[in-house]
C-alpha cells in the first residue's frame, strides 16, 4: 500500500484520467465512469511502472502481455450496457484490472486467463485491491466457461481471427459479447454481438482497436505473437 500522500496523488491523477482520457472522448455511462474513478489502477501495474499507471497507454505486465489503455477498458465496459447485478465473463484476465472495473460497475465477474503466472498475479492484485469475490479461472477462454453460463455479458481483452462460437452460445438471449476481431493487432475491429434469439445474433462495429493475440482452440495458434 502506497503512503497517504502517494494515494492522494494517484487519486487526483485517476480523476484527471477519467475526465481527459475517457469522458472527453465520449464515454458517458455513469457506472463505467464511477468504476474507472474508483479502481486503483496503480495496484495492478508492474511496480516498476507505478508512476505511469494513469497514463493514456497500455503497459507491460510480464509474459509478453499488457494492461490495456484505460480508455479501452472504459469503452468495453460501457459497451456491455450494465445496469447492475449482471453476470459477466471476461476472457483475458491479465493483471486483473478490467475485472475489478467490471465488478465496480455492478457485475458479478468470472474471468479466464490462459497463462498460469498471470492467474497468480491477478489473484494477488485483486486481493490487495479488495476484490476477493471475483472468480479467476486458468484455461482457454475461447471456449468460454460453461460452468457459470449463460452470461449477461462477455468481454474479450485479446484479439482473435473470428468471433468464438462458444462465447456467442454462452450468452443469455439479450446478452452482449464485446470482442476484438481481425487478422493482426494493427487491423482489428471491436465488435459487439447481441444474442437476439436462440440462433440469432446482431453484430455492431464499435471501431478500430489494437490488442494482443487471443490464443486457443477458437483463437490463434500458440505461435502467434505480436508484442
Ligand atoms: N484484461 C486485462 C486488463 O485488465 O488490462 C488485459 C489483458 S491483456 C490485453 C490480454 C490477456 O488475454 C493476456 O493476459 C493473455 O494471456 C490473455 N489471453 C490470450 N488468449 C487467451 C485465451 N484463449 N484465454 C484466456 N486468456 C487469454
Amino acid at each position: 500500500m502506497a503512503g497517504k500522500h502517494l494515494e492522494e496523488k494517484f487519486k487526483s491523477e485517476r480523476l484527471r484520467m477519467v475526465e481527459e482520457q475517457i469522458a472527453d472522448r465520449g464515454v458517458s455511462d455513469p457506472k463505467t465512469l464511477d468504476a474507472m474513478r474508483t479502481v486503483r489502477r496503480h495496484l495492478f501495474v508492474n511496480p516498476s511502472h507505478i508512476y505511469s499507471a494513469y497514463e493514456d497507454r497500455p503497459l507491460p505486465i510480464g509474459q509478453g502481455q499488457t494492461i490495456s489503455q484505460p480508455y479501452i477498458v472504459a469503452l468495453m465496459t460501457e459497451a456491455l450496457k450494465l445496469r447492475g447485478g449482471e453476470t459477466v465473463l471476461e476472457i483475458g484476465t491479465g493483471c486483473g484490472y478490467a475485472a475489478a472495473v467490471l465488478k465496480e460497475a455492478g457485475a458479478e465477474v468470472v474471468t479466464v486467463e490462459r497463462i498460469e503466472e498471470l492467474v497468480a498475479l491477478s489473484k494477488e492484485n485483486l486481493k490487495a485491491a479488495g476484490y476477493e469475490d471475483i472468480k479467476v479461472i486458468c484455461g482457454d477462454g475461447t471456449l468460454g466457461y460453461a460452468e457459470d453460463a449463460p452470461y449477461d455479458g462477455i468481454v474479450v481483452t485479446a484479439g482473435g481471427p473470428t468471433i468464438p462460437a462458444h462465447l456467442k452460445h454462452q450468452l443469455k438471449v439479450g446478452g452482449r459479447l464485446v470482442v476484438p476481431v481481425g487478422p493482426s493487432s494493427w487491423n482489428q475491429r471491436l465488435v459487439r454481438v447481441t444474442r437476439t434469439g436462440e440462433e440469432d445474433f446482431d453484430e455492431e462495429d464499435l471501431g478500430g482497436v489494437c490488442f494482443v493475440p487471443l490464443i486457443g482452440e477458437e483463437g490463434w495458434d500458440q505461435s502467434k505473437s505480436w508484442v
